[in-house]
């Protein structure tokens, strides 16, 4: 396992996770997401998951000292990481500084364009792989090619919540961008392209960054 520390930013539907599930992989470091460790306490119906299921159906934010928990929690065991849909706050970002973060990485996608894709997404019920009904469409409808599992629309992915989380992102997150352009580690990427295009393009952005 290498020790890089990385962030992945962008709003809903930029392709953070698909991106950094490549960026791990390719790096050997491990893909923490923090919308999937939600998703699945939901799934098992914990007392956290009950109580996130209210602010993500409507597509808010869990509160900051609840996700900063769970996120040093995980960090705490690991050397290297991407993270992904963390920090969306000046909090949470703040909550990372101890961890001497190499690089951000801010996919760009305009309101127009994330609107779209999220309308188009599926999900995997079984293995949470996604696909986009119009770019990247299963074998056979509605089924997934990995595993055979029946895919579905995310409960956020419904219209007017997919507008509040763009709001949402606007109001909390843009600043978390800011805050690392000002540390001098950002990187910017126009996310909307082929995915194999904008990860190249993000890959050797991001060593030239931990190189340097
Ligand atoms: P995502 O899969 O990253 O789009 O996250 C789905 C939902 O989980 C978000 O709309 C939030 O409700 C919640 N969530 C995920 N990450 C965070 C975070 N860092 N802070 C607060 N809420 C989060």
């Amino acid at each position: 396992m290498n020790a890089h520390k990385i962030v992945l930013l962008g709003p809903p539907g930029a392709g953070k996770g698909t991106q950094a599930a490549l960026l791990a992989k390719e790096l050997n470091i491990a893909h923490i997401a923090t919308g999937d460790i939600l998703r699945e306490e939901v799934k098992r119906a914990t007392p956290l998951g009950r109580a996130a299921k209210a602010y993500m159906d409507c597509g808010e934010l869990v509160p900051d000292n609840v996700i900063i928990n769970i996120v040093k929690g995980k960090l705490a065991q690991l050397d290297g990481f991407v993270l992904d849909g963390f920090p969306r706050t000046l909090k949470q970002a703040q909550a990372l500084e101890g961890l001497k973060i190499d690089v951000a990485v801010n996919i760009k996608l305009s309101r127009e364009e994330l609107i779209e894709r999220l309308s188009a997404r599926r999900v995997c019920q079984h293995c949470g792989r996604n696909y986009n009904l119009r770019s990247e469409p299963p074998g056979r409808d509605l089924i997934c090619d990995g595993c055979g599992g029946h895919l579905i629309t995310r409960s956020d992915d419904q219209p007017e919540v997919i507008a509040r989380r763009y709001d949402v992102y606007q109001q909390e997150s843009a600043p978390v961008v800011e805050f690392y352009r000002k540390k001098g580690i950002l990187i910017e990427i126009e996310g909307n392209r082929a995915i194999e295009a904008v990860f190249q393009e993000m890959l050797r952005s991001v060593q030239i960054q931990l190189a340097s």
